[in-house]
């Protein structure tokens, strides 16, 4: 049964799209069964999966307003995972969704369905935390966040905390946080040294251990359409990314333990 991530945070350019392709295409290398959801209308995750945007005939649009099935959406990409492709059409998708009923449940309607199917479902959330991004955390298991080690980036980083908690309560009590991403560090750079040991006195093991370094290799890998991972396997930023994937397994696999562990003393 697949885990549902989605990768969330409300700030733009903080890495959530990079880590969703780059996440997906590791895991997928690990051969786990991997979809990729891209609910941007940006279809950033679209395009740097190799996956053209302006040439779906199905996305992840038609999904949410229930106007075709999410099999007939999925395309197979070059990097070895499945993905529910976006792009603009999702603007208008969120419009239409606004007077709908059951407006946030519509992406975790279209997925269980798939769960069988994989083993990971990642989801690239847009920079908001509009219509679009509560569907991704209603229909999500855990959200992963990504963050970059900067002056506000703690203060940033509670305050989605503690909405995710309000919306928990509200529309999906069984969500987990997998995890908070330290993305494009520089080691050089005091300030991020300063504000990643806080984040780790604050959050202990809800950080990742590994950290994403600032790696040029990882921001040109889209404009050839690649994860880092296909892009350039031995860069420091695919190194850092298969370790990520390496967590994410690692995480399911405790899961699977103590789930086993209490099924034994049932
Ligand atoms: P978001 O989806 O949160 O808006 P992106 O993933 O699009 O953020 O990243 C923002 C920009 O930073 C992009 O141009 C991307 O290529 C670049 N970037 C992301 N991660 C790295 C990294 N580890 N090293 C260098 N550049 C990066
Ligand atoms: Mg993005």
């Amino acid at each position: 049964m697949a885990r549902i991530i989605a990768i969330a945070n409300q700030k733009g350019g903080v890495g959530k799209t990079t880590t969703a392709v780059n996440l997906a295409a590791a895991l997928a290398q690990s051969a786990s069964r991997v979809l990729l959801v891209d609910l941007d209308a940006q279809g950033n995750a679209t395009m740097g999966s190799g996956v053209d945007k302006r040439e779906l005939s199905a996305s992840t649009c038609d999904v949410l307003l229930e106007e075709q099935h999410a099999d007939a959406a999925i395309v197979r990409t070059p990097e070895g995972f499945d993905l529910l492709p976006g792009n603009t059409d999702l603007t208008a998708a969120e419009i239409e969704l606004m007077d709908e009923e059951g407006r946030e449940q519509r992406l975790k309607r279209a997925l269980d369905p798939l769960r069988a199917k994989y083993d990971f479902i990642v989801v690239d959330c847009p920079p908001a935390l509009s219509l679009l991004t509560l569907n991704a955390l209603t229909a999500a298991d855990s959200v992963l966040v990504p963050m970059q080690c900067e002056y506000y980036a703690l203060e940033g980083l509670t305050a989605l905390l503690q909405t995710i908690d309000a919306l928990k309560a509200k529309l999906n009590p069984n969500l987990e946080i997998e995890g908070v991403l330290r993305t494009m560090f520089d080691v050089r750079n005091n300030l991020a040294n300063a504000v990643s040991a806080e984040l780790v006195s604050h959050f202990g093991d809800k950080v990742f251990r590994t950290i994403i370094p600032r790696n040029v290799r990882v921001a040109e890998a889209p404009s050839h359409g690649q994860s880092i991972v296909g892009y350039d396997k031995g860069s420091r930023g695919a190194i850092a990314y298969l370790g990520l994937a390496g967590e994410v397994l690692r995480h399911q696999r405790e899961r699977k333990q103590v789930q086993g562990k209490q099924v034994a003393t049932m």
